[in-house]
């Protein structure tokens, strides 16, 4: 039998790729894949993403289709790849064309990413070109988002554009199969940015005895010098991290007293030696993100007990720059690198700032000439488990920022630009379109002049990278933050007030993809409530359109507001007046763990204060609850960075101890749930007062909280017929209550959501306002008058 096969027909199509597909080597990748196939045509980077064009053979076509998505590489995220079929038109050979320009960009900018191992095999072999190269990056590997000025991404609209490629690096540039082909940021030794090392004065200073200027700091270091280091997001501070004195003083140029110090180690097995790592925790540390991941410490780590004061982790990242990596191997053990800033001010990320405000702190600067455009800070995760056994921890954002910024998080349903402003701690911004949303890097506390500016470049820069013009500008209710305050000066767009709790639980459904109702824990230090309290342990039913406050933690006075959030002891107090309503004020003397640590004429002014005094709003904050405890213990009674309190409680809790304290679960007059911890209040008092340690009060107290978290949510789920739950809220960030109440929930039937990719605290408050206005406007409920 002879088969004549007709020849295959010719098909050309157009593919549009759309994700993180720039930056990322896609189209070499593509290249390379048409040549194999011998198929003609183009492709390019344009402001949606990539858009290609393949000919050939109509079978060819089709498997090099079926290719394209599940090869690409690594750093690539495709969202969508639409086919169409267009006429044939005989070109010949196949090309990468250049970027069409004028168009509106719309192609995600891609993070920040560690160097990847065929760099830093260069960067270690005495024989390469870049050994010992600082700036040594490829496709696949280096820095994206601190870098980018503008859309799409190519070298001119970086800050290497300064910078002019040598002949060597631009063969790279140019030629397809080189791993560095349209790596925007390739650089050498001859042609690319380079270090200086200057004293407190900028002056430069001298190579005697070393090879290089990393070389150079690294002696300095061991001398025990602290040292500000330029790196990818912004200026670190350095030194050794075994050197108590060396420590001590760094905490105190830096006027820091506790709040604890980030470590960098070279590799992982670097790591082991210093944290208990589980899988989950050795995956992020080696990420491509490379956060600081925390761990708990182990009792022979080399660490100076300095480093982290009364907590039993620290905060661990593995080298992410080629600078860091020569310089770790140079100095050989781990280093303190924490924010280049003084106390809470945003980190310093241009020489001139660094010299201005770290002089005082630094001995020596380690800069280089390539700038940063965006200020980004390490990202911070922490891995929550469950208490069941055998099963794997999860990772828990708690700062989400360099490497992780800024990937879109999907939004569905969100039709008109949408700009949220955030809370005002740990804050963060979010720009939405199309189905996606852009969560900025963490900005900070948005209390101080120079913060602000971050943040309104920040959104200014957001709106240009992602071209969102915001129809819709969300903000918290608080009337007194500067991010309310930016919004309701915003001309021309529609305004939405979000609640700061409701903000919380729309940020974990919208995250999750969930459209209805659920009943949401949301326990945090503070939000403005809207009805003239201050609200923070909060039982919500709702979904991201609105909600109801099922139920609160019983409210107490915060005795001179804003000092009793730095001064445990004053919540100490107003909860020793509400556990005990038949005892005048007056007579509550100062227990005896706080004796010697409050004066007795404060304590009794404070007094008056927690009864109905000025300036002291009615608080449902469980976060206070947890200061008032930790002060009960005597563990703590004033703070120095927040949340202190709450972490040194977690941290002495004995690990093994099950019994609870009593706690009530109760319906109140207006049909909402209480939770009533008077008399765990009291149960802590008597345990404290029979000598028994602050590791059993810990953990009785914990699991009392647990236990009363369990059962209203799974009241209020019941009355309303709902079977998810949300947990949210920085005070989540508890692995033992996130942990309890995880599984409590899960063994009383419901499902149970935690935020995944976004911080649980009030970096993830943005997204959340974004859900809300986004589902507002949808349903059309939007008005001029909208709260
Ligand atoms: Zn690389
Ligand atoms: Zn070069």
């Amino acid at each position: 039998m002879s088969v004549l096969r007709a020849p295959a027909r010719t098909r050309r199509a157009r593919v549009r790729v759309t994700g993180t597909v720039q930056g990322v080597g896609f189209r070499p990748y593509v290249y390379r894949l048409a040549r194999s196939f011998g198929l003609s045509g183009y492709v390019l980077n344009d402001a949606h993403g990539v858009l290609l064009e393949v000919e050939g053979a109509g079978d060819v076509v089709q498997r090099f289709l079926a290719r394209l998505g599940p090869d690409a590489p690594p750093l690539a995220v495709l969202e969508r790849l639409e086919v169409s079929e267009l006429d044939s038109t005989g070109d010949a050979g196949f090309a990468i064309l250049a970027s069409p320009g004028n168009e509106v960009p719309d192609a995600p900018v891609t993070p920040d990413t560690a160097t990847c191992q065929d760099c830093l095999a260069e960067l270690l072999d005495p024989a390469d070109r870049r050994y010992r190269y600082p700036f040594t990056n490829c496709t696949n590997c280096g820095p994206r988002f601190t870098i980018v000025r503008g859309v799409p991404y190519d070298r001119p609209l970086t800050t290497m554009a300064g910078f002019h490629m040598c002949a060597l690096c631009l063969a790279e540039y140019e030629d397809p199969g080189n791993r560095r082909f349209h790596a925007q940021p390739n650089a050498c030794p001859e042609c690319g940015p380079s270090v200086s090392l200057v004293d407190r004065c900028g002056e430069p200073v001298g190579l005697a005895g070393t090879r290089d200027f990393i070389q150079a700091c690294a002696t300095a270091l061991l001398n025990g010098s602290i040292v500000a280091i330029k790196g990818i997001g912004g200026f670190h501070l350095a030194c050794q991290a075994d050197d108590e004195a060396v420590v001590a003083r760094l905490r105190a140029r830096k006027h820091r007293e506790d709040k604890p110090f980030a470590l960098m180690v070279g590799s992982v097995s670097e790591a082991q030696l210093l944290v208990e790592l589980g899988p989950v925790e050795r995956e992020l540390l080696l990420s491509v993100q490379r956060p600081i991941v925390l761990a708990p410490r182990l009792a022979a780590a080399p660490v100076a007990r300095a480093v982290a004061p009364g907590v039993p982790e620290l905060g661990v990242m593995v080298a992410y720059s080629p600078l860091h990596h020569v310089l770790l191997a140079d100095v050989g053990q781990p280093l303190v690198m924490t924010s280049g800033n003084v106390s809470d001010e945003p980190i310093a990320y241009s020489d001139e700032d660094a010299l201005d405000r770290l002089a005082d702190i630094a001995d020596l600067f380690l800069l280089h000439d390539r700038p940063i455009q965006t200020r980004t800070d390490d990202s911070v995760v922490r891995v929550v488990g469950s208490e069941a056994r055998g099963r794997a921890g999860r990772c828990v954002v708690l700062r989400r920022s360099r490497g992780y910024v800024p990937v879109a998080v999907p939004l569905p349903g969100v039709g008109s630009h949408v700009l949220a402003c955030g809370g005002e701690l740990k804050s963060t911004f979010c720009v939405a379109k199309g189905g996606r949303a852009w969560v900025s890097h963490h900005i900070g506390d948005l209390q101080n002049y120079e913060t602000l500016r971050s943040f309104t470049d920040g959104i200014e820069h957001f709106e240009r990278l992602f071209a969102v013009v915001p129809e819709i500008v969300a903000h918290d209710l608080h009337p007194d933050y500067l991010s309310t305050k930016y919004a309701l000066e915003r001309d021309g767009v529609k305004l939405v007030g979000v609640q700061h709790h409701h903000a919380h639980l729309a940020a974990c459904l919208a995250e999750h993809g969930v459209e209805g109702r659920a009943v949401g824990a949301i326990f945090d230090g503070t939000g403005y409530g809207g009805d003239g309290t201050v609200w923070g342990g909060e039982l919500l039913f709702g979904s991201t359109a609105d909600f109801e406050r099922a139920g609160n933690v019983w409210p107490v006075r915060l005795p001179g507001g804003e000092r009793a959030i730095r001064e445990p002891w004053r919540m100490a107090l107003s909860w020793l007046i509400a556990a005990h309503p038949d005892t005048e004020p007056d007579a509550i003397g100062i227990p005896g763990a706080l004796a010697g640590l409050v004066e007795p004429e404060k304590w009794r002014s404070v007094a008056q204060l927690a009864v109905a005094g000025l300036g002291s709003p009615v608080t449902s904050s469980i976060g206070r609850l947890f200061d008032a405890v930790a002060a009960l213990c005597g563990l703590r009674a004033r703070i120095n960075y927040e949340g202190q309190a709450a972490i040194e409680l977690e941290a002495a809790c004995a690990a093994a101890e099950r019994a609870s304290y009593p706690i009530s679960v109760i319906h109140g007059n207006d049909g909402r749930l209480l939770i009533d911890p008077r008399e765990t209040v009291r149960a802590v008092c008597a345990d404290v007062a029979a000598g028994r340690s602050a590791a059993t009060v810990a953990a009785r107290f914990h699991n009392a909280i647990r236990d009363a978290t369990v059962q209203a949510c799974a009241s209020v789920a019941s009355a309303r017929s709902a079977d998810v739950a949300v947990l949210s809220g920085g005070v989540f960030q508890n692995r033992r209550l996130l942990g309890g109440v995880s599984d409590g929930l899960r063994r009383a039937g419901l499902r149970v959501l935690v935020p995944d990719r976004l911080p649980l605290g009030d970096g993830g408050i943005s997204y959340g306002q974004a859900a809300v206005a986004a589902r507002r406007a949808a349903g059309g409920s939007l008005g001029p008058s909208e709260e």
